[in-house]
């Protein structure tokens, strides 16, 4: 069974509407990993999860979205950042393409993590607020939160960006666009206030948020682009964390099919 729109015509995908109205959209960013992993890593995992989802539970896929909120990362040569405000209005305007034509459910996967989650979760809200369509926001890193706890071996502030967790999930599905041999460790020091700024989200500790301009981000990473540490990566852990992601969205594309949809608004986006 065919997963991605954009590999269907226009009469599959009605014939598909009769009987299912679940779609993912991968949403993911083009920055810098490190100088071990690609560009596209965050789109790439977006993509890989959502296929297998998709594969398994019976729903579509549509194309993904390579572009994220990045600034910090334009420290780097070729990351591309969109802003927060095109980011909200390009969701919108394809999720609200999707619910015209009858896609009722919608799952936005983000592999960007936090710092596509703010404008995610403001288009998700207005669209159901403005739709009443069920349009839920899930990151692997955080439906993927007990797995991540469980497979990760590095200490506080292994897990940044370009990390052990990023690293062992891409190593599993195209470990062939990563270069190990060019993986660096790279924690902050651990000082008495550094807890408040760690990045490590699966690590329990009182935090605050602070941006970093892209000066301070390459400062803070360089010379490599890496918060973590990638040199624990393998592809084994990269398997489990990816399978337990895959279940959750399964999951979560049941839970969506049992939830009660009552749509009030199908403008077309103009
Ligand atoms: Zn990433």
């Amino acid at each position: 069974m065919k997963v991605w729109l954009q590999e269907m015509r226009w009469e599959e995908v009605r014939d598909h509407l009769q009987k299912d109205d679940v779609v993912i959209i991968p949403v993911g960013s083009t920055e810098q990993h490190g100088t071990h992993l690609p560009l596209g890593t965050d789109s790439m995992v977006a993509i890989a999860l959502a296929e297998d989802a998709a594969k398994e539970a019976g729903a579509l896929v549509a194309p993904p979205i390579w572009f994220g909120w990045s600034p910090h990362h334009m420290a780097y040569p070729g990351t591309i950042t969109i802003r927060p405000e095109t980011l909200i209005e390009l969701i919108m305007d394809v999720c609200r393409s999707l619910i015209y034509h009858g896609f009722h459910r919608l799952i936005i996967l983000n592999g960007h993590r936090v710092a596509n989650m703010a404008p995610l979760t403001i288009a998700a809200t207005r669209l159901r607020e403005q739709t009443g369509a069920y349009v839920a926001v899930a990151d692997p890193f955080f439906i993927g939160d007990r797995i991540g706890r469980e497979v990760r071996e590095s200490e506080p502030g292994g897990l940044g960006h370009a990390d052990e967790l990023e690293t062992s999930h891409l190593l599993y599905f195209t470990g062939e666009l990563a270069d190990m041999s060019k993986a660096r460790k790279r924690i902050g020091a651990v000082g008495r206030f550094c807890y408040f700024h760690l990045h490590d989200p699966l690590i329990e500790a009182d935090s605050v948020f602070l941006s970093s301009t892209a000066e301070e981000f390459k400062r803070k990473t360089a010379p490599t682009g890496v918060s973590g540490d990638p040199t624990l990566a393998t592809r084994e852990k990269g398997e489990r964390y990816h399978r337990a992601v895959v279940e959750n969205l399964v999951a979560l594309i049941e839970e969506a099919r049992a939830t009660n949809v009552s749509i009030k608004g199908t403008e077309i986006p103009v």
